[in-house]
């Protein structure tokens, strides 16, 4: 009698069942993978708004952090180091006047890398609501005179104050009425202070 196919031996159902699980694990691979592909291709899409990490400032970038004691002896600190030196020897002159009424100088902010600047100026928007706002009390990378090392501000009040009545001994004025820590060289030394401007963005 002809027989079509081999008979079935224990020998060969086992291969059967090796066959059969191998096959299942494939497949289970497969699954696995294109499970991954495509939460992998979910993950590339969301990727700009989750991955992308946001600017944090740094001491390089002019950050002086709240509480830290800078002075303008801080050859060390990017924010002191990269004043125009004009402003700097100016207020180190009138910080030597004002230690004579027992007052010293902290620094609490100087140079500022434009990014640093654009930085705050969002902050400032997003602590106000509004751009027109904001602008009055942060100006813009191309117009903050902390960009270009011209700009200081300092405390505490006392400090201020001295500096509001003494600092155009030294040219040394506040130029914006809404922001009595922020001075520049706007005067020559013994000279008049000019009008102040209401805020940075006027
Ligand atoms: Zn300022």
């Amino acid at each position: 009698m002809f027989r079509s196919s081999a008979p079935v031996t224990p020998s060969t159902s086992r291969r059967r069942v090796v066959f059969v699980a191998v096959g299942a694990a494939i497949a289970a691979l497969l699954a696995a993978l294109v499970t991954a592909m495509v939460s992998g291709a979910f993950a590339a899409a969301v990727a700009p708004l989750t991955r992308s990490v946001p600017f944090s400032p740094s001491a390089e970038d002019g950050l002086i952090a709240a509480g830290e004691m800078v002075t303008l002896a801080d050859d060390d600190v990017p924010a002191i180091a990269r004043l125009n030196p004009a402003l700097r020897e100016a207020m180190q002159d009138a910080e030597t006047d004002a230690a004579v009424e027992a007052l010293s100088f902290q620094i609490t902010s100087g140079w500022r890398s434009p990014e640093y600047q654009e930085w705050l100026l969002q902050e400032a928007v997003d602590l106000y609501g509004s751009e027109e706002v904001a602008r009055q009390f942060v100006a813009t990378p191309e117009r903050s005179t902390h960009v270009t090392g011209d700009g200081i501000d300092i405390g505490p009040i006392d400090a201020q104050f001295w500096l509001i009545e003494h600092g155009s001994r030294f040219g040394i004025c506040q130029t914006y009425a809404n922001e009595r820590w922020h001075f520049e060289l706007a005067t020559v030394p013994g000279g008049v202070c000019p009008e102040m401007r209401a805020d940075a963005a006027s």
